[in-house]
């Protein structure tokens, strides 16, 4: 994996700072950054240094401004090769026509601990209603289905949709598979698509193996405080022999799949890969 931390430095006109000034204090730093201009009000530098970023940000900060900091990381081949779990999402169809029909999803509060809330912390109230028609259009963004129609579809709360092909495919590599129905536009039972959920949820990663450039994270909803430096280990003894586990604490969204499921998934049109998760025998 390859981690980049960046810091971005904003003018701020009500400041008494020579913007030309800052530009030649950045441009110092071009042997050890990569150092860019945005427009004449922002510049940027990113790093694959955590301590040449440190440095940079304290200079910003001897002019006067207020450096932005920020991470991320960069996964490749061989940190998918290695994983136990792969996050995995799939084609976003419609919203208008609405390919999820009647409203089956209803905002939970803000988490009591931490306060966060985002579009996944929702409650199904009713039956999730699909438009299959949509299944066989082109998405939104232009992509075209595989030819039994899309097969791997995100929901607004987060959640996938297979098809049951993919499903029966999947329960011969994956013992333990939790689907659930969902009912078409007449609201009968779905024949093409079933909701994927995970067996188990995963909030925070092993505290013992995990680096955090900071708090861990949130322990009712998993919200990130900070950045993981490095692999997120997530112990054996949560995920057990689970195939399929959610880092939400529904177990509906954020979903990641072991690799024999990312197999059957990986090449399916709109199947996109997120992040990879690690197991550690604790
Ligand atoms: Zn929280
Ligand atoms: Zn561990």
């Amino acid at each position: 994996m390859r981690r980049t931390w960046s810091v971005a430095v904003a003018r701020d006109d009500r400041l008494d700072v020579d913007w030309r000034h800052v530009g030649q204090v950045m441009g110092s730093w071009a042997d050890r950054a990569e150092i860019s201009p945005v427009g004449e009000v922002m510049w940027l530098a990113h790093t694959g240094s955590v301590e040449v970023a440190d440095a940079l940000a304290d200079a910003v900060t001897a002019l006067g401004l207020t450096p932005l900091r920020s991470s991320r990381t960069d996964f490749e081949d061989q940190d998918y090769a290695t994983a136990d779990f792969i996050g995995v999402t799939g084609a976003d169809l419609s919203l208008d026509p609405p390919f999820v029909l009647g409203e089956p999803f209803r905002d939970d509060p803000p988490c009591p601990e931490c306060g966060h809330h985002d579009a996944f912390d929702v409650t199904q109230v009713r039956p999730v209603r699909i438009d299959e028609s949509l299944l066989d259009a082109p998405a939104p963004d232009g992509g075209h289905p595989g030819p039994n129609g899309w097969e791997v579809v995100n929901l607004p709360d987060g959640g996938l949709l297979l098809s049951t092909r993919l499903i029966s495919a999947l329960r011969e590599v994956a013992e333990g598979l939790v689907v659930e129905d969902l009912l078409d536009a007449h609201g009968e039972t779905s024949a093409r698509m079933a909701a994927l959920r995970a067996e188990v949820a995963v909030l925070t990663p092993c505290p013992r193996h995990t680096r955090f450039e900071g708090e861990p994270p949130c322990s009712s909803c998993g919200t990130a405080k900070s950045s993981v430096d490095g692999d997120f280990w997530v112990p054996r003894s949560v995920v057990g022999t689970a195939d399929v586990v959610s880092r939400h604490p529904r177990r509906a969204a954020l979903l990641y799949v072991s690799q024999a499921v990312f197999a059957v998934l990986a090449d399916v049109p709109g199947v996109r890969r997120g992040d990879p998760l690690r197991v550690c025998e604790d």
